[in-house]
């Protein structure tokens, strides 16, 4: 099955995949109608927000739909040094598991530095790899996570890539 990507705005939030317009038929449940992705961005206190939906005629087609952005270049990092890139393990304890953690004990930098260093560390001893010189196993970076967790990592610069030809731009 296709993975939802990250949204666009937030990079998080929560998203729910509801089945419409099932009915019981006296037997079983109908096939739904069409399938909905729903989303709400991480809220920002102070500020009004609202749903965001994405609906298809079955589920790929409603995964699609919600995967479908407008820009075809993708951001990636890359390590300065050893010029491997960062795989999708690499930054995710910044932009889920430690959001809360990092909200409510207001970390020093080099506290989340420690941390992001430590998470590595645990990843590669269970034999996960960290770092890759595949472009298509790196992690996808969106503007919001530049933006806001890039300078947790000085390691890394970020570069762009065209989707349709595969060339770094
Ligand atoms: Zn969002």
């Amino acid at each position: 099955m296709n993975l939802l990507q990250l949204c666009p705005f937030c990079g998080a939030g929560e998203t729910s995949i509801y089945e419409n317009g099932k009915m019981w038929t006296g037997m079983k449940y109908s096939d739904p109608i069409s399938i909905s992705i729903r989303h709400w961005c991480e809220p920002i206190i102070g500020q009004p927000s609202r749903m965001i939906e994405r609906v298809g005629k079955d589920l790929d087609s409603a995964i699609a739909a919600w995967n479908m952005r407008s820009q075809s270049t993708l951001f990636v990092a890359r390590h300065r040094e050893t010029g491997l890139y960062q795989r999708k393990v690499g930054a995710h304890f910044i932009r889920f598991g430690c959001r809360e953690w990092i909200k409510f004990k207001n970390p020093s930098y080099s506290e989340i530095r420690e941390e992001i260093e430590s998470l590595r560390v645990c990843h590669e001893k269970d034999g996960v790899k960290v770092w890759t010189d595949d472009i298509n196993d790196c992690e996808i970076w969106d503007l919001h996570a530049i933006q806001n967790y890039l300078q947790y990592f000085p390691e890394l610069e970020i570069i762009s890539f065209n989707i349709d030809t595969g060339d770094i731009v």
